[in-house]
């Protein structure tokens, strides 16, 4: 998967495509750490607990709690969402809900929710991450309420 596909650097980083190609088949990773076992998400290249290099990438739980929300209004341009044609103008009017969901185990993802309406979410509401290809070919996590 190229980088053109994604938002970030991540193939460029010692976490390199692993991540990324897990997204594309669906699945979200996380690393564990192989000295002390403890889990991450992102996924980190080193433990931060105890400088371990030696990870291994496990996929993460997907059902949790809405642990946060916001709306944003300029967003990322891989959600595909149009944007003003007018010059000059990357503001876009409609809110574009965003959040953390805390998983089983307490990882805790960032997404965005599409398609819901941001006067319904409530912080504790049941939800699921997800890895998402969108129309334009670009993977994303999605966060959506069970
Ligand atoms: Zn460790």
């Amino acid at each position: 998967m190229e980088f053109k596909d994604f938002s970030l650097f991540i193939k460029d980083t010692k976490i390199g495509s692993t991540f990324t190609d897990a997204l594309v088949s669906g699945k979200i990773f996380g690393t564990r750490c192989g000295r002390c076992g403890r889990t991450f998400f992102p996924p980190r290249a080193e433990c931060p607990d105890c400088l371990e290099e030696s990870i291994e990438f496990v996929e993460i739980p997907t059902r949790g709690r809405l642990l946060s929300f916001t709306a944003i209004f300029v967003p990322p341009a891989h959600y595909g969402i149009p944007r003003s044609k007018m010059p000059f103008a990357k503001v876009t009017q409609i809110p574009c809900p965003v959040g953390v969901v805390e998983v089983e185990g307490g990882l805790r993802v960032m997404g965005w929710i599409p398609d819901v309406d941001l006067k319904a979410l409530q912080v504790g509401d049941p939800f699921e991450v997800q890895a998402r290809t969108l129309k334009n070919g670009q993977v994303t996590i999605v966060l959506s309420p069970i």
